[in-house]
């Protein structure tokens, strides 16, 4: 089995090319960690790939980085759903306040 990391990894596979301050980042957690990891097809296998991400010390930066270009698998330490469900959130326009009925 190749082991290679998902941000390091030169396949065709990322929709968009990995930032190299992702890809190069000497103290990733995913760094020698074998690429299906980050493709699970079991919740089990979720889990698993989370993990891997617990603490990284780029968690944040790849995980907006996958959302911004719609990456599938998990990145940053998030499902592509999870990372769709919070793009959607963030566009929905706050609510607007509600103000007391004022008695006349
Ligand atoms: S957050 Fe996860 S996928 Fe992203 S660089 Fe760290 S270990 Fe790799």
């Amino acid at each position: 089995m190749v082991e290679r990391s998902p941000v390091f990894d030169d396949d065709p596979g990322p929709v968009a090319p990995v930032p190299v301050e992702l890809s190069s980042h000497p103290a990733r957690h995913c760094l020698g960690v074998d690429t299906e990891v980050f493709f699970p097809v079991s919740e089990l296998g979720v889990l698993q790939a989370r993990l891997v991400c617990t603490g990284c010390p780029v968690r944040v930066a790849c995980r907006e980085w996958a959302t911004a270009t719609g990456q599938y698998g998990i990145w940053g330490g998030t499902t592509r759903e999870q990372r769709i469900a919070h793009r959607h959130a963030a566009t929905i326009p706050a609510p607007e306040p509600v103000r007391p009925a004022v008695a006349a």
